[in-house]
This record gives structure tokens, C-alpha cells and sequence, in this order.
């Protein structure tokens, strides 16, 4: 039988013993057996931590391409991936959420690159300035942590659960051991060798561990990050960990959570919404067989709709087809394994203290193309709760698998509480046309649930789902839901590196942060700084522009050519009781004088184009009579790949414009951008 490889030190490794048997989830035959014994975990991890350099030093541009590559890659192989895929009980569909869905959080990470400077560290949040000369201020860098990722997964969803974290660290510098749940490692063996193969990523970036993790956690230590996916028992379990409370070490914990689908008491089985309702609630019940994390456990409609919903979801749960992902008539697969559909089966039960069956069997299920006792097969269950104010189990114990259950609300008061009784969650949804519901339900339960989807006839058909986490939105949930959060575009990277406070002159915090800040100290030149290409422009290239009048005749030019006739810029408005003196520019008149004098012109240069402002401010009213000057000032480079060889090599070029007056007052302030050729 296949011995499933540790892609550790280096090398691929098969433990020491027997190991673990892993089944097919669908036949019940043994495919492969998994240890770690023998395994020295101390060396793992410091292997990691010794080879990080690389990583470490990488630009977040070179990690994104990085990140691109290896998608890019991973493509060329999806073919194998379903193979092995089947073997987890998964269909086709199941397996393009796991494995698909997984290589798409790998780009739209890559893509995150574009939103973050080409070094290996960035700023976060604003500039704070402390003293009045302005020669004092602070801000805060992210780092990249000098230890290791160590994500530790559930079942599920063998491949999305390792890219979907793996793409989040190595985007941020760090590196990384896997441990997947044993029991669907080979699916998670065959992607990471083909990742190893590849050589895209750094020695020691990836390591994999598939069996036990014996006693890695040991030696975690204070530069170390553990995320953890699983049962809220192991989760505890594991967070409590001595050495983990001792140095720590951050544990992001995501667990089993009760999340909830709300009907909103607006909707009517004649509305579009009804269907969508329906619908939404039987992908959930039997895609991956239930075993999402995401899964909607829990149903809260109107008491008066109660019957109604109990008939549509019966018939929409009759047409699920049973059986071998692999026979094309089967819309839902198997549980990963017989042990799964045991604790499944244990659940129901508990649930049952306070609930009924409505749909589907506990004992049989008719199943095509596969023997239902031998492979992990359960029918879908939709269970009926009438008293879910008096029903812990059914806002406790979540059985993973195919199952649901249906409850009454009398207001949408009563739906909100209820559906904060699930003690925290992944995912909520209410189906409703009423903005009046969204808000009161979006606010009133929002502390309690991770992510809310608002659904309806409006976005339904865009909406992608109840149950998918989206990469640049965070995943997690408060409570019962490990309160974790994972991805959320760059929020997600802030997880590996460590924020430092920064303090000093505006000059040094320019010259460690490579963006400049106001006030720091410039370079003139004796060229315009719009004659240098991409490489030539160093962060403080500066320009002072010569000065301009600003007259009242132009401020009647400007209101005529632009339409913008406010009372504030007509010299004969009776200015009485207003915030104004007298006539005033338009701000964006001045912006545009400021262009005018900041603009290198006629002449040909590597300026390819100017695209937009990313911040303007006009901070003091400019009067006909003014002289206006601008320092304008190089403050951020950010270096553009080239889509085909037709493209000009070049970056992004941000400019600080400070506008000021003739007393040296600064009238505004922007962040231009622009397009720079590079020279090669
Ligand atoms: P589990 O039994 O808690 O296992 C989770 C992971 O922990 C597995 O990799 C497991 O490895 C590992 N583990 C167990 N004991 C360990 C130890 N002493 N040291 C280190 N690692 C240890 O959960 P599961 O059965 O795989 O997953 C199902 C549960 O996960 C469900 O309750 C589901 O709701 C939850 N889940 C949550 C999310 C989420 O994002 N919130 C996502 C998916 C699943 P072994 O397999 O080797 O035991």
C-alpha cells in the first residue's frame, strides 16, 4: 500500500511503523497508510526558521508573482487532483470549491501585490505627527515574523485549507508547516508534492507533515503563528497548550459553528426570494455532504410560513441523488470516512433529544453506483425544532454532515436573538427585500456572526454563496467560532508580521519606510523630476515650482469652463454669515494650477500618463490676490509587471503636491499618481 510522504528537511521522508490506514470514503478499500514516527519536530520547525531568510527578504511583489506562478502551476494538474479528489466522497462540484477554489485564493493574493509597496515590509494606517516644529512624528511598520507558520487543518477540505493559509503567510514572508487533518492527507500529499516539484517556492518554505503531529507543538516559540481548523474540542485542546501560553505564540482558531439562515418576514412564497431561499438551503445541506464549516445548521423562518417551507424543502431535498462522485447522476458524494459518519450519526441523535425528523433516514439511503454501508454514505436530514427558544442542543451541537434544522420565529426580534444563540458563527444569511430587516438584523446580530450575506432577487445571481469564504474577505467568527480570522485581503497578511510603532524625525521614518513623509527632507535637482524614467527617481526627488497669482478674473474662467457656479466662487455673492470672506478658488481649481505648475511641458518625458488622486485636502481658502507655489515632492515607487512583451516596462510613481499660500500656509495638500516608463 501506498506510504504517504513527510515533505520535510528538504527531503520526503515515510515514517517509521505501520501508520494510520486511510480509507476510500466511497468503496471502504485501504489507499494509503500515513506516519510521522520518528520524526524529529524541533528540526522541522527551526528548518523553517533557518531557511527564512529568503522569504523573509523577498519583496511583497516578487512573493505575489511568486504566488501567481504557483497557481499558474497547479492548473496544469488539475486532472490528477480530481482523481484523488473522487476518493474523498467529493463530486466534481465538490472537489472545484476545494481544489479550484483553493488555487483561486493563491491569485487573488498574487493580485494583493498591487496593493502593496515592492519591499518586503510595509506602512500601516496614517502618519501621526507629535510636535509643533514638525520634526517629530510616528508611524507603524509591518514585518515579516521571523518564525514559522504552522497551520493545522480539518478534513474537509484538503486542498482550499492549505492554499487558502499558505498563500496568506508566503505573501507576508514567512514560512510554513501543514498538517492536515490524516484522514484526507493524500489529496493534500499530491498538491504539495507537485507545489515542491515545481521549485517555485524558496528551500524551507513548505514543509508537510501527514499523520500525527506528535509533539511539534513543543517547540513552538514567540515568532511562531499557529492557525488551527477543527473541531472546537481539539481547538481548546490545543490552545492550551503550555509552551503555546508560555511564549505567545498567536493561535487562530477556527472551529464548528452553528451558523443560520434566516427567512425574512417580508418574503412570500410567490416572490422570487422564496426560491432562492430554498435553494440556497439545499446547496448547503448537500454540497461536500454537509461537511462545511459554513454549513447552515440552522433554518429561522416566519411561524406562519413554517408549513410552507417544511413542503419546499422536502421536495427540493428529494431530487438529491446519492451515491459515487464519480457516476455523473450523483449531485452528493459520501462523508469522508465511516468514523465521520459514525459521530455524524451520534449528533442527530443528541439533536433529537428536542427535535424531529421531517426528511431523510437515519438507518438507510439509497445510493447509486456504490454500496452505501461500505462507503460513508447518509441521506440529507432536515430536522424540526418547535420550541427553539427551549432547545440548547439545536444552538450547540453540530453534526457534520448532510443535516439541517428547521425552527419557527414569531417576530424578527425573535429571529435576531435566536440566531445569536448559536454563541458565535461563521456565516449568517437572511433571504429579505426589506432594507428595514437587513439593517436591524445585519446590526442586531452582527457582533455575533463573521460574515453576513444579505441575499436576494437583486444580487442572487452574482452572489457567490452562504457558504464560500472569499479571499479578501475575512473568515472567521466570534465565540463558538474560535473567534479567528482568517484571509480578508490585507488584513489577513497582518496575522504573520509583527506591527512596530516607529518614532523619529519625518527624514528617518522616510528613509526606514522607503515612502516619504511630510516634512521630511527633500532632494532638489537641477532636472524636473518628470525627466527621470522609473529607476532614476529616488523616494524625495523634489521640485519647488515657481509661484502663480490667482486672480479673480481666473476664479470666473474656472466656474465658467467647469459649470461649478457655488455661491462661494462668484465675486458678487453677499459673503455675509458665510465661512468666506470674499470670492473664493475652487479647490480643484488650484489643484489644477498646481498641475500647471508642477507639469514638465511640451517635451516629451517618461511620464506615460497621470491616473488619478489618491488623497486631496484643501486645508485654507485661496482669495483673488494670492500667490500659490507647489513642493512637490516623489513619495512612493511601485514597479508594474508587464502583461506581454508589447507593454512598456513601467511603475507607479506617487507624488506628495503641498499647495501653499504666500505665507508659507499650506492652502492643500494630494497624492498624485502616475505612470512612469522604466528606462530598460
Ligand atoms: P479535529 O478532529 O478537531 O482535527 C482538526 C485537526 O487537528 C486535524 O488536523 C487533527 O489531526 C489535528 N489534531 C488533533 N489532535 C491534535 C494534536 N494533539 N496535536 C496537533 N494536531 C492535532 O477536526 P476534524 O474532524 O478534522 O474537522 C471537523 C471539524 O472542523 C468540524 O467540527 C468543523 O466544523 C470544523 N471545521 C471548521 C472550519 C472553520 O473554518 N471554522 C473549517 C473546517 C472544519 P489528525 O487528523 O491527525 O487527528
Amino acid at each position: 500500500m501506498q506510504k504517504l510522504h513527510n515533505y520535510i528537511l528538504g527531503k520526503q521522508i515515510t515514517g517509521d511503523g505501520d501508520g494510520q490506514i486511510l480509507y476510500n470514503a466511497v468503496t471502504g478499500n485501504a489507499i494509503a497508510t500515513a506516519s510521522t514516527q520518528g520524526i524529529n519536530f524541533e528540526e522541522v520547525l527551526q528548518y523553517a526558521r533557518n531557511n527564512s531568510n529568503t522569504l523573509r527578504k523577498m519583496t511583497f511583489h516578487e512573493r505575489g508573482l511568486m504566488l501567481r506562478a504557483l497557481a499558474m502551476h497547479l492548473r496544469k494538474h488539475l486532472e490528477k487532483f480530481y482523481a484523488i479528489s473522487y476518493q474523498t466522497g467529493a463530486t466534481k462540484a465538490d472537489s472545484w470549491i476545494d481544489i479550484e477554489g483553493g488555487i483561486g485564493n493563491l491569485f487573488a493574493n498574487a493580485s494583493l501585490r498591487r496593493k502593496l509597496p515592492d519591499t518586503s515590509f510595509c506602512l500601516d494606517g496614517e502618519q501621526h505627527l507629535f510636535g509643533k516644529q514638525n520634526t517629530f512624528m510616528g508611524h507603524h511598520l509591518l514585518v515579516p515574523k521571523e518564525g514559522v507558520a504552522i497551520h493545522i487543518n480539518a478534513f474537509n477540505f484538503p486542498v482550499w485549507g492549505m492554499l487558502e493559509k499558505i498563500a496568506v503567510n508566503l505573501l507576508a514572508g514567512m514560512p510554513c508547516v501543514v498538517k492536515p487533518a490524516t484522514i484526507t492527507s493524500y489529496l493534500t500529499e499530491a498538491v504539495v508534492a507537485e507545489i515542491l516539484a515545481s521549485n517555485i517556492l524558496p528551500k524551507g518554505a513548505l514543509q508537510l507533515i501527514c499523520g500525527s503531529a506528535g509533539n511539534m507543538l513543543d517547540f513552538v516559540s514567540s515568532q511562531d503563528v499557529i492557525t488551527f481548523t477543527g473541531s472546537a474540542s481539539t481547538g481548546l485542546m490545543l490552545k492550551s497548550h503550555k509552551k503555546i501560553i508560555e511564549e505567545n505564540v498567536p493561535f487562530n482558531m477556527e472551529a464548528d459553528s452553528l451558523n443560520c439562515i434566516v427567512l425574512g418576514d417580508d418574503i412570500t412564497p410567490d416572490m422570487p426570494e422564496w426560491e432562492i431561499f430554498i435553494k440556497e438551503i439545499r446547496k448547503e445541506i448537500t454540497v461536500k455532504c454537509g461537511q462545511k464549516c459554513t454549513a447552515i445548521r440552522r433554518i429561522f423562518v416566519p411561524e406562519n410560513k413554517l408549513e410552507d417551507v417544511q413542503q419546499a424543502l422536502n421536495k427540493a431535498l428529494s431530487q438529491t441523488t446519492i451515491g459515487n462522485p464519480l457516476n455523473e447522476k450523483v449531485r452528493m458524494g459520501s462523508l469522508a470516512g465511516i468514523k465521520q459518519r459514525d459521530e455524524v450519526k451520534e449528533k442527530i441523535q443528541k439533536l433529537l433529544a428536542s427535535s424531529q425528523i421531517i426528511y431523510g433516514s437515519l438507518d438507510s439511503v439509497t445510493t447509486i453506483d456504490a454500496d452505501s454501508e461500505k462507503g460513508a454514505f447518509i441521506s440529507p436530514l432536515l430536522l424540526l425544532n418547535e420550541n427553539p427558544f427551549n432547545s440548547p442542543e439545536v444552538h450547540e451541537v453540530e453534526a457534520f454532515g448532510p443535516v439541517s434544522t428547521l425552527m419557527p420565529y414569531k417576530t424578527m426580534d425573535d429571529a435576531i436573538s435566536l440566531s445569536k444563540m448559536g454563541k458565535g458563527s461563521l456565516v449568517s444569511t437572511i433571504v429579505t427585500t426589506s432594507e428595514k430587516n437587513a439593517a436591524d438584523y445585519v446590526i442586531g446580530a452582527g457582533a455575533y456572526h463573521g460574515r453576513i450575506l444579505v441575499l436576494n432577487n437583486e444580487c442572487a445571481k452574482e452572489s457567490t454563496g452562504h457558504g464560500s469564504p472569499l479571499p479578501l474577505l475575512t473568515h472567521g467568527g466570534p465565540g463558538r467560532a474560535g473567534g479567528g480570522e482568517e484571509m480578508g485581503g490585507l488584513r489577513g497578511i497582518k496575522h504573520y508580521m509583527q506591527r512596530v510603532a516607529i518614532q523619529g524625525s519625518p527624514s528617518m521614518i522616510t528613509a526606514v519606510s522607503k515612502v516619504f513623509q511630510p516634512n521630511a527632507k527633500g532632494n532638489i535637482d537641477t532636472v524636473h523630476p518628470f525627466t527621470k524614467y522609473f529607476e532614476e527617481l529616488k523616494i524625495g526627488d523634489q521640485l519647488i515650482t515657481e509661484k502663480r497669482l490667482i486672480t479673480s478674473e481666473d476664479i470666473d474662467k474656472f466656474a465658467d469652463l467647469s459649470g461649478d457656479h457655488f455661491y462661494a466662487h462668484i465675486a458678487t455673492t453677499d459673503f455675509s454669515g458665510t465661512m468666506f470672506e470674499q470670492q473664493v478658488a475652487h479647490g480643484y481649481f488650484i489643484m489644477s494650477a498646481a498641475a500647471g505648475l508642477f507639469v514638465d511641458s511640451y517635451k516629451k518625458n517618461p511620464v506615460l500618463l497621470n491616473y488619478g488622486i489618491d488623497e486631496l485636502r484643501f486645508t485654507k481658502p485661496v482669495y483673488p490676490g494670492t500667490e500659490i507655489y507647489i513642493r512637490f515632492t516623489c513619495k512612493e515607487k511601485i514597479a508594474q509587471d508587464t502583461k506581454d512583451e508589447n507593454d512598456i516596462p513601467k511603475g507607479i510613481v506617487k507624488w506628495l503636491v503641498e499647495m501653499f499660500d504666500d505665507s508659507n500656509e499650506l492652502t492643500g495638500i494630494a497624492t498624485i499618481l502616475t505612470m512612469v516608463a522604466k528606462k530598460n
